[in-house]
């Protein structure tokens, strides 16, 4: 085996293995360092046991609301335990594809923490402290994609009971009866919305005037006028002060002297870079002040040859996002000058009950950047697939341009809420990316009865002629 390869990849989460799979399928022969489990934070302690959990939370909540359909069942229990084999099935099916896809691009994987050791012509990397043993692989290029760790707060120890990130939350054996969840952002909202509907009583503590920022307005108020309908409790604006164990139970201290007690506290506070053990310093590429990994349009550092793509750069810190970079790089590497990301316009969901999504402008946001713009907003309240689902919360929101002749031009935003929705709004993110008009997408047929009739009916309102809205 050649320890000589055209591109070494560090880090095998969602932004390394897409750098990896797409530079492999391109013929290019890749090295892929790896110092935990191949899939990272995405695979283990992100996404996919996040929405693992949700779904058993959704099942419970078909369950006790099946009567309504004539369906006879017991009131539900949750053993946890079960859920929490289930969710590592899903797992370690999806590691053991991803191994094998690695593998059948004969990617070379190495087990072990990967050292950035120097970055002339040829470029080193250092492995050791795993399985592989110590060795130095070379590389003509190398993608950096160590990927970020959980924030905390001083004060807050976590100690994987009582004190919890999502590292440990994902993993618990047992749901406690009362939980506070600081951060009211998309990871702390979507464990608020999964605990509450399998029977935790929950408290948000938000230090921003509202949950969920970069959401639509109108579409944060159905999710929490949803929340708080299933017992949520969400205090905004407040700031977290401390907190202390009083009779057996944590006591979380907030806002002017406010406290609540709970089982559990989970931190939820966003995530930081982790570059911490790629050594960066001694081959001179410096951090920003915030940690990020500082990259060009093709995610290229200021050291030719050497890319950083995924958490550890300062864009969303989404799975999908990664992977766009991790091809990015790629292609860059290929010489293929790559269209950059186009990070206005990324598509975003939230798997909340219920769910959010969405791409492009807010109204806000559209108005700030000097649009002058129209919108249409549809509710699934009179959408036929919704009520025979039985879920009719939530609306679909579109924002265009308005026209010098004061119609509805470019799509600029889409925005859903509401059953299934982070399925739904391919279409739209489409739409925008396309530049698409509202007469164009007006134009296209949804079939019937679908819940994207509502998308449908929305963009086709704004052409001035819509049939049920
Ligand atoms: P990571 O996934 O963090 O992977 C980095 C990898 O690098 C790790 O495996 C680490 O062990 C390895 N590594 C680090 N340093 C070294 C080194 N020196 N040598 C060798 N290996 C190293 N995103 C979505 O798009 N959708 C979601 O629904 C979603 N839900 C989420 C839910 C939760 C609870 C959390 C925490 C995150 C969620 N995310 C979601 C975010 C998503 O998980 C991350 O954006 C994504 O995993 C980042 O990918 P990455 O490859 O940059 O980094």
């Amino acid at each position: 085996m050649s320890d000589h390869f055209d591109v070494v990849v560090v880090g095998g989460g969602p932004a390394g293995y897409a750098a990896a799979l797409y530079g492999a399928a391109a013929g290019l022969n890749i090295a892929l360092i790896e110092k935990s489990r191949l899939g990272g934070t995405c695979l283990h302690v992100g996404c996919i046991p996040a929405k693992e959990l949700l779904e058993t939370a959704a099942v419970f909540r078909t369950v006790k609301h099946a009567s309504v359909f004539g369906v006879g069942t017991s009131e539900p229990t949750i053993d946890f335990g079960v859920t929490q084999v289930r969710k590592q099935g899903v797992i370690d099916t999806l590691t053991n594809g991803l191994a094998g896809l690695l593998k059948h691009r004969k990617v070379t994987v190495y087990d072990g923490v990967g050292v950035l050791a120097s970055t002339g012509e040829l470029k080193t990397v250092d492995v050791s402290g795993g399985s592989s043993g110590d060795l130095s692989v070379t590389g003509d290029s190398v993608v950096l994609a160590a990927g970020s760790v959980p924030r905390t707060i001083p004060g807050f120890d976590v100690d994987g009971t009582r004190i919890v990130t999502s590292d440990e939350l994902l993993s618990i054996q047992e749901l406690p009866a009362r939980a506070a969840v600081i951060g009211g952002g998309a990871i702390g909202i979507e464990f608020a919305s999964m605990m509450a509907d399998l029977g935790t009583s929950v408290t948000v503590l938000e230090a921003m005037p509202k949950i969920i920022p970069g959401v639509d307005p109108d579409a944060a108020r159905v999710v929490e006028r949803s929340l708080k309908k299933r017992g949520i409790d969400i205090r905004t604006g407040v700031m977290v002060s401390g907190q202390e164990v009083v009779d057996g139970a944590t006591r979380v201290s907030f806002g002017e002297g406010e406290s609540v007690d709970v089982d559990m506290v989970v931190l939820s506070i966003g995530r930081r870079p982790f570059a911490d053990m790629l050594g960066l310093d001694a081959v001179g590429i410096a951090l920003d002040e915030r940690g990020f990994i500082p990259v060009d349009a093709s995610c290229q550092t200021q050291t030719p040859g050497v890319y950083a793509v995924g958490d550890i750069i300062a864009t969303a810190q989404l799975a999908h996002i990664g992977f766009a970079e991790g091809m990015v790089a790629i292609r860059a590497i290929l010489g293929e000058d790559p269209k950059p990301v186009d990070y206005q316009n990324v598509p975003w969901c939230i798997y909340c009950h219920p769910e959010v999504a969405f791409a492009g402008h807010t109204e806000e946001s559209a108005k700030e950047a000097g649009f002058d713009v129209v919108t249409s907003t549809h509710k699934f309240a009179g959408n036929g697939r919704a009520m025979i689902v039985g879920e009719t919360e939530g609306l679909v929101k579109v924002i265009a341009e308005k026209d010098a002749d004061g119609t509805a031009g470019r799509m600029l935003g889409v925005h859903m809420v509401g059953p299934w929705v982070t399925e739904q709004l391919g279409q739209g993110y489409m739409a925008i990316n396309w530049e698409a008009t509202v007469d164009d997408v007006a134009h296209f047929i949804q079939p019937h009865p679908t819940m994207s009739e509502l998308f449908g009916e929305t963009v086709m309102a704004l052409t001035g002629r819509g049939l049920h809205g």
